[in-house]
């Protein structure tokens, strides 16, 4: 049978798309039923349908996908799931944009519907950029946030943790965006460094109202709130102002009276070591009108105007409104100084504008600390280092989580309110799903009243994503709960928020940890080293990437461009010599099955190991070794290093060494000896194959196509450790050596590399010779012990630039003497040390280095040169 014709040049774009096209999607479909197989569920990351599966994303996948084809071919029962984390702000704020409205300008359902439609459009883009990177994704657990399908377990988990007692609705201080119109986690608060000015105030004691009483001096950063100023404090251990505790002051521009209190927090060093505390300045305003009582003023109103409060400032914005209270300061003579100050301002990650604390009515979930905490320890954390994130995070926790959001496009939380007797009712589980804002509930209040008004806040989308390691493992599903599952891969950006949100929900409903393991991998950087971003231009994209390169050179980059957690630069030559490799391979490939004869899964199962040569069987225990390795690394994550090992033994290895040395063999006419280097050819190309499956899955399948039956994707991981041996690696690397210093003695002569030479003798090596013989195209003999041989000198060279300076119209004489020397004789009188001669009757006394004696290696009395390979000794018949 002859081998189907193999194209020279590899065709990545068509074979990409083939494949693509052909494969079965079930063949990676979670196995339910299947008790047999360890199971080994992936609890990905549902990205943002934002219609661009950026780099970050993709690099994120690839590992992913390593994980997940190298778990399959290794007897798992494999869960990739694909998610879409649809509900949030930036779909609302894009839809906003796009159609140049605010949410408020259309009915909910309207609204919500354009952000569904948005959404829809983009999961395609996205998906499609998946499906041509080739990752191996389970579609038949896809799931969607926004389908009634999964927001009613994010419903369902809300009344089970309700239950549980860790829901409560409370008036609270929480982060605020005044732009968004919405409470934000904080989590989700982005804090920058900014300039600002510390206005210093003069504020009058109460009690002498008189003109000329005693004044204090108050530094601060927010005169706009004096309205809410509900107290002044100074530290207990300030000499300059102990005398004031429990006094009043009088408010600039306000008029009302507030205590001048101790507390220990205050910072003397700080302005005048007097501060006003109002409500909310920032989080300590909020400790100290706990800790001190204090009464609650709401300055600040939802969309970020001055309340009424405010007074004659009701209606103004924010930095408006503290212009014209700084302008009134002045004119009425309160303040008399101003400095520049530093200041870390919070900002709405999505929108940037600064956020404002409201103390406002939410529903929140209790954060225990010591539950995460011990729970996160439980977890194996790839890199370690990790954890440390999220127990810092953990630890600084100083508020509940609020789950409740002013917004639309999320899941509705289920609950109403009575309006009679203003008691809340929780939906019960037969009522999910359930949308309060249309739907009333099918049962009347306890007061008999069933005049209700549905909850319009909606639900934190960390609500939804929080569940996903639950979901894909079959909770509320009518399924068997497989949890916890195996492996949770992210990002190390969404530690404090997604990895930190899931171990709490996972711990409180079902009271275990979410993921064994959870991998972090880095971002990716631009070619600039810097992070991407529109604004410097440095934003590269997976298509950006297949234009010109293809979907295996990219996953390359990815495996051997970082290792899990730490971040990684792109890098167009890396994606370059990834193609260079996929050609190399395709070259190995092509050659081992043109010179296999057909060669079959049948027949190496038929095939007797015995008739294997040393280079072959030197060949297989590397091979073997390689596996080994490269098994270990992926069990650890470490992508790089398990690529690096395949592309060492592909191209090191196999093409430069064993192909070398066996070509003789395949060309030659010994029907066993053939058959020898086609089994192992046919070995080594396959398991390659295989272990390139997870990182090349085109070139792999391509790959297996010829040599294999079914999918590469559906065979086991390559096992052949019965080749691993000490003694064949040892024989193996000495033919090798031998044969490449016979290469390099034929090349220092000047010959042509098949040149033949006479015959040479191998001494002191057991080695098999005939892939020797063939390599360097001569006979080659295998003698036992040492070669017997000896230096025969044979001419004498003057050394002229000695003897010419030294004897001038001499020196032709003397020289003409030396040449006519016997070499024999030369010798000897060099190793006695002086060379003596005669010109003429005159004796002349020569130092030894008047002249060289040139010698001749003889064997058995033929001429030979000898060459030193370890303890071998190597014998050319000149
Ligand atoms: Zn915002
Ligand atoms: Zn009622």
């Amino acid at each position: 049978m002859t081998p189907p014709e193999i194209p020279k040049e590899y065709d990545a774009a068509q074979i990409e798309t083939k494949w693509m096209n052909t494969w079965d999607a079930s063949m990676y479909y979670f196995d339910w039923a299947d008790h047999k197989r360890p199971q080994y569920i992936i609890d990905t990351p549902p990205p943002y349908p934002t219609g661009n599966f950026h780099i970050g994303n993709a690099l994120n996948w690839c590992y992913i996908d390593f994980v997940a084809r190298y778990k399959r071919m290794r007897g798992f029962n494999v869960m990739f799931p694909q998610g879409w984390d649809c509900h949030g702000l930036p779909t609302e704020v894009k839809v906003e944009e796009t159609n140049k409205i605010t949410k408020n300008q259309v009915p909910r359902a309207e609204f919500r519907k354009m952000c569904e439609d948005m959404t829809r459009g983009n999961i395609a883009k996205m998906r499609n950029t998946m499906l041509r990177l080739g990752f191996s994704n389970d579609w038949s657990n896809e799931f969607i946030t926004m389908e009634p399908s999964y927001y009613v377990k994010t419903q369902r988990s809300f009344l089970k943790m309700y239950e549980k007692d860790y829901v409560y609705h409370e008036e609270h201080p929480v982060n605020w965006c005044p732009r968004c119109e919405t409470a934000i986690a904080l989590a989700e608060v982005e804090y920058r460094e900014n300039k600002t000015k510390l206005n210093f105030l003069n504020f009058s004691l109460a009690d002498g109202s008189d003109s000329g009483s005693e004044k204090v001096s108050i530094a601060t950063t927010r005169p706009e709130l004096l309205c809410a100023c509900a107290a002044v404090a100074v530290n207990p251990q300030d000499a300059r102002y102990g005398k004031y505790v429990g006094q009043e002051l009088v408010v600039p521009l306000f008029g009302h009276k507030v205590p001048i209190l101790a507390d220990s927090d205050v910072d003397t060093s700080f302005g005048t070591g007097v501060v006003m505390i109002c409500t909310f300045g920032d989080k300590q305003d909020i400790r100290w009108t706990k800790t001190h009582s204090l009464k609650i003023t709401k300055a600040i109103t939802r969309d970020g105007k001055m309340s009424a409060d405010a007074g004659k400032y009701e209606g103004m914005g924010i930095s408006e409104c503290k212009a014209a209270i700084i302008e009134d300061l002045k004119k009425e003579g309160f303040l008399y100084d101003q400095k520049e100050s530093d200041q870390n301002v919070g900002l709405c990650w999505r929108c940037k504008t600064p956020i404002e604390i409201l103390s406002e009515m939410q529903w929140f979930i209790k954060v225990k600390q010591d539950e995460i905490l011990s729970a996160a320890d439980k977890v194996k954390w790839e890199p370690e280092y990790m954890k440390v994130r999220l127990e810092n995070w953990t630890n600084t926790m100083e508020w509940d989580w609020c789950i409740s959001r002013q917004r639309i496009f999320a899941t509705p939380i289920p609950v109403w309110y009575c309006n009679k007797c203003h008691k809340i009712m929780i939906a019960e589980d037969s009522w999910l799903p359930i949308d309060p804002t249309h739907q009333n509930p099918p049962v009347p209040c306890s007061c008999g009243s069933s005049d209700f008004h549905g909850e319009t806040d909606v639900f934190d989308t960390w609500m939804d994503s929080s569940l996903t390691a639950l979901c894909v493992s079959g909770w509320d599903s009518g399924k068997e709960l497989r949890f916890p599952t195996q492996l949770r891969p992210q990002g190390h950006d969404i530690i404090r928020t997604w990895a930190f949100y899931t171990i709490l929900r996972s711990v409180a409903i079902e009271n275990k940890i979410p993921w064994e393991t959870i991998m972090i991998n880095g971002m990716v950087l631009g070619t600039d080293g810097h992070k991407m971003s529109k604004s410097l231009g440095n934003v590269i994209s997976p298509e950006d990437v297949l234009v010109e390169h293809s979907a295996d050179a990219f996953r390359q980059w990815g495996a051997s461009g970082g290792s899990v957690g730490s971040d990684i630069m792109f890098r167009w030559n890396e994606v370059v010599s990834a193609s260079r490799f996929i050609q190399k391979i395709w070259n190995i490939y092509r050659f081992s099955l043109s010179n296999m004869d057909a060669f079959c899964e049948k027949d190496a199962a038929a095939f007797d190991v015995s008739k294997l040569k040393q280079i072959d069987r030197w060949l297989l225990s590397k091979l073997g070794a390689a596996v080994l390795e490269i098994t270990g690394l992926m069990d650890s994550f470490q992508f790089s290093d398990a690529f690096k090992s395949i592309r060492q033994f592909a191209w090191d290895v196999l093409a430069d060494n064993y192909i070398e040395l066996v070509k003789g063999r395949l060309y030659g006419s010994n029907a066993d000896e053939k058959e020898a280097a086609r089994y192992t050819l046919y070995t080594a190309v396959s398991i390659l194959s295989k272990l390139l499956a997870p990182f090349t899955p085109f070139l792999a399948e391509e790959m297996y196509s010829r040599i294999g039956s079914g999918s590469v994707h559906l065979q086991s991981w390559p096992e052949i450790g019965a080749f691993i041996s000490k003694d064949a690696e040892s024989k193996g690397e000495l033919i090798k050596e031998i044969t490449s210093a016979i290469r390099s003695y034929k090349s220092d002569n000047k010959m042509a590399l098949n040149a033949p030479l006479k015959k040479i003798e191998i001494y002191n090596a057991d080695v098999d010779i005939g892939d020797i013989s063939n390599t360097v195209t001569s006979p080659v003999d295998l003698i036992k012990g040492d070669p017997d041989f000896a230096a025969v000198p044979i001419e004498v060279k003057p050394n002229m630039g000695l003897l010419g300076p030294q004897f001038r119209d001499k020196a032709g004489k003397i020289i003409g003497a030396l040449k006519s020397l016997p070499p024999q004789e030369a010798e000897k009188m060099k190793e006695a040390g002086k060379i003596t001669i005669n010109i003429g009757g005159e004796t002349i006394e020569l130092s030894a280095d008047a002249v060289e004696v040139k010698k001749e290696l003889i064997s058995n009395g033929r001429e030979i040169d000898l060459l030193h390979v370890g303890e071998a000794v190597v014998v050319i018949v000149k």
